[in-house]
């Protein structure tokens, strides 16, 4: 048993820091805690401390059911998988990143953090790829949307459908039929890559390649869509489509780094895993495949990531051109292997 002046005021300050360094029990409860334990300061006077857990068990005490002290000295790659374990088993129930970082014992901030560098995503599209998958799953076998969206852990249809909206583009009855309700506007102008196509839906670009000559984008589009309607963009939407295209050319040109433009993009949900995290990958970086692999929590899923990747439909800014292989050679790109290092030139000079 341990007697400090500086184990108690770390524990005044509930410092996150020292959690897994040492314990302390409170006599009254005979309940021990981690130092940054949320709960209601004791007396001093009844605070023992320990350097292990198991020496506040075998001097009577029991773990604290909020700070869950038994599992400080875990490594945080082991706390992240088991959230995932947790959020997995629980996909009917909204997981609050709140409750995330009471359960794991540490800070919102630092849990949002180490989930994004472990898995490649927050917790909370972590849930939504889960619940999107088992969605699209459930859709293909069920016959009944209501009774779909009820098994695959989303509590409300309206919810479903906000989610869908945001994430495929699609509401569950559009995507049972191959999507082809769904209006796509397209639009082509020349850039420094020669002549470059945008779909958008009404949500997002879900399309940009660049090629030869637009007759070929067209067809590409009308391929990786082949439900969809596709009409030429309406003067409406021309001045959004003009500034998407500037954004591209300043891009390109080296006269800013490249604008986040609002995106609209489908996916199995490994890919949206995949193509969420290069978005992460800054300008002027790159990964290998295996790291990419690593870094979404799939290490053993490098061939599927390069899959992803030659899978991307929305060149630039889901910037799949920054992904080469592990030593360093360009490895493949979907739009020609002089155009990915041409990009790369580019941003390394930024
Ligand atoms: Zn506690």
């Amino acid at each position: 048993m341990l007697d400090g002046d500086k184990f108690w005021e770390s524990v005044q300050k509930r410092d996150n820091t020292f959690n897994g360094k040492f314990y302390y029990g409170v006599i009254t409860t005979g309940i021990f805690c981690n130092p940054g334990c949320k709960t209601r300061l004791a007396l001093r006077k009844n605070v023992r401390f320990f350097l292990t857990s198991q020496e506040a068990e075998s001097a009577g005490f029991r773990a604290c059911k909020k700070c869950n002290p038994k599992n400080s000295k875990l490594q945080i790659q082991d706390v992240i998988h088991e959230l995932c374990r947790y959020i997995e088993l629980n996909l009917a129930e909204v997981i609050t990143l709140k409750e995330i970082s009471k359960k794991s014992g540490y800070s919102a901030a630092h849990i949002q953090k180490a989930f994004i560098t472990n898995i490649g995503v927050s917790p909370k599209a972590y849930q939504d790829g889960l619940r999107q998958k088992n969605f699209k799953n459930q859709l293909k076998t069920q016959t009944n949307v209501s009774k779909a969206i009820y098994q695959s852990g989303y509590s409300s249809t309206s919810r479903v459908y906000e989610k869908l909206g945001k994430n495929i583009g699609m509401t569950p009855n559009q995507y049972r039929k191959g999507g082809e309700e769904v209006l796509i506007f397209y639009g082509c102008a020349t850039t420094s890559l020669g002549p470059t196509l945008i779909g958008a839906t009404d949500k997002g670009i879900c399309f940009l390649q660049f090629g030869e000559d637009k007759d070929a984008l067209l067809v590409e589009l009308h391929r990786e869509f082949p439900n969809a309607k596709i009409v030429s963009m309406p003067r409406t939407s021309r001045s959004e489509f003009d500034n998407w295209m500037l954004a591209l050319n300043d891009y390109l040109e080296n006269k800013k780094k490249l604008a986040s433009l609002p995106l609209d993009i489908r996916g199995t949900a490994f890919q949206l895993l995949v193509w969420r995290y290069l978005q992460t990958i800054p300008a002027g970086d790159v990964r290998s495949y295996t790291q990419v692999a690593q870094a979404i929590g799939k290490p053993r899923a490098v061939r599927a990531v390069a899959s992803a990747c030659a899978r991307n439909n929305v060149g630039l800014l889901i910037p799949c051109h920054r992904v080469i292989r592990g030593d360093g050679g360009l490895a493949g790109y979907r739009w020609g292997i002089d155009h990915k290092r041409n990009l790369l030139e580019i941003e390394s000079r930024k």
